[in-house]
């Protein structure tokens, strides 16, 4: 087997013509320009179970799962009938409604790292509005964020972050402001002594570390137990606030996340993605003294037209029961597992410089031989030219996965045997291609 022959993009490349028109890039959000990868990005038909359609009619077995959310997989028959029942009775109020309510519940009944909650319609809101409320709280500004992390697209977080930042070799954006920059100190993972000096030279001063739950947003950088128990040991030492921003993990890899993979209780925590089944929501929780800080109760202000949307509650409400079926992770982490340990198998039979990293149904494809990565430096920007072509080659045997060598893979409930080991093939066979240039 060698390289296959391109999947036709006729249709996608017309209406990417046609996008360019409309939108930067012709994309609303950057990654997904195909901008590091091979040829015009793919125009999204249709969704179902673990399968995508193109505009041009190209199956494919969709490990991007829009990129977290769909857990259960495309269009899944109890999300939609849910959404479709709750959009008869109108789409928005703007008022509360019980909605709200029965999705919390699910989320505060099975969760002891949050008492109350409020819902957003976007992951980097509730970031945004997590960092405001650790400030509000400490009453101090500045906060700690490490390299590599992307927390979304707020001014003060567009700091050496990852996601598209990294995927465009620009780690921090234009238009923030140097004073806002200012009060972002960003340090390497992993590293005690950077956080500690980082604490010492601004005593006092820091209001709160963020860190993604298992940073997954520059590759997949899976850190040390002692390492994410001492960030909570510093944090409480200097009185600043420990954020789990767990927009990826939370619900991912269980229904309390990192938090409790790691056994540390952050004092606030950010969720999104799979909390919305596939539509906007975001949301951050925390103890209700912390809370209470939240407008109208307290003086830190937050809002949203869409916010606790009653169709978004609905694809939440339908997700998050499904997820509550006991056995649905143990059988979801251990599918996960089986696959990317039978691929790294593979690679290691053949002496490819190639690693599979992988928590919970997470996993993340490296093109290295280190046997753990733990920061964003380790990562060899180089071998993303070998990650663009195994993207080409699993395009066009079927397979999609997110546009971007930085970016993590998601296994879905809806990935069956037979998918999987479809899907294995189509990897291994992409390997000997990127492996024999
Ligand atoms: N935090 C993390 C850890 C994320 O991965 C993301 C998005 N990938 C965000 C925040 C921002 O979420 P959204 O794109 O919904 O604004």
């Amino acid at each position: 087997t060698g390289s296959k022959p391109d999947i036709s993009r006729e249709k996608s490349a017309e209406l990417y013509e046609k996008a360019k028109t409309f939108f930067p890039g012709g994309v609303n959000s950057p990654v997904r320009a195909f901008k590091s990868v091979y040829g015009t990005p793919l125009f999204i038909q249709k969704g179902d179970g673990c399968y995508v359609w193109d505009a041009d009619g190209n199956q494919f077995i969709d490990f991007c799962g829009s990129w977290g959310p769909l857990i259960l997989g495309h269009n899944h028959p109890k999300i939609r009938e849910k959404v479709t029942e709750v959009m008869q009775n109108g789409m928005s109020f703007g008022a509360p409604t019980a909605l709200e309510n029965e999705l919390a519940e699910l989320i505060i009944k099975n969760n002891k790292f949050v008492e109350k909650i409020r819902f957003t319609s976007s992951g980097t809101e509730a970031v945004m509005s997590a960092i405001r409320l650790a400030r509000g709280y400490t009453g101090k500004d500045k906060i700690i964020k490490f390299e590599g992390c992307y927390h979304g697209h707020s001014d003060s977080l567009l700091v050496k972050a990852g996601s598209g930042l990294v995927t465009f070799g620009e780690t921090s954006s234009q238009g923030v402001p140097k004073s806002f920059a200012l009060e972002t100190i960003v340090i390497p993972l992993n590293d005690k002594d950077a956080i500690k000096a980082a604490f010492e030279q601004f005593k006092d001063e820091v209001a709160a570390v963020i860190i993604e739950g298992i940073p997954a947003n520059n590759g997949l950088l899976i850190q040390d137990q002692d390492y994410v128990e001492f960030l909570q040991q510093i944090c409480k030492d200097n009185k600043a606030l420990l954020i789990f921003d767990e927009v990826i993990t939370g619900f991912r890899l269980g229904f309390e996340g990192a938090a409790a993979h790691y056994g540390v209780k952050p004092d606030i925590v950010t969720y999104g993605k799979i909390i919305g089944g596939g539509l906007p929501v975001g949301m951050y929780g925390a103890s209700a003294e912390i809370m209470g800080h939240i407008s109208p109760d307290g003086g830190v202000y937050q809002a949203g037209t869409l916010s606790g949307n009653p169709v978004a509650m609905a694809a939440g409400i339908a997700q998050l029961t499904e997820l509550s079926r006991s056995g649905f992770y143990k059988d979801l982490n251990a599918k996960t597992t089986e696959f990317a340990e039978s691929i790294q198998r593979f690679a290691t039979a053949r002496n490819y410089k190639f690693k599979v990293f992988h928590v919970g149904s997470i996993f993340w494809f490296a093109f290295t031989d280190k046997e753990a990565i733990k920061t964003a430096e380790d990562i060899d920007p180089q071998s993303m030219d070998k990650f663009k072509v195994l993207h080409r080659e699993l395009l066009n045997r079927g397979i999609y996965i997110g546009p971007s060598g930085y970016e993590v893979g998601f296994v879905s409930a809806a990935h069956t045997k037979i998918e999987l080991e479809k899907a294995k093939r189509a990897i291994l066979e992409g390997l000997d291609v990127v492996f024999r240039n």
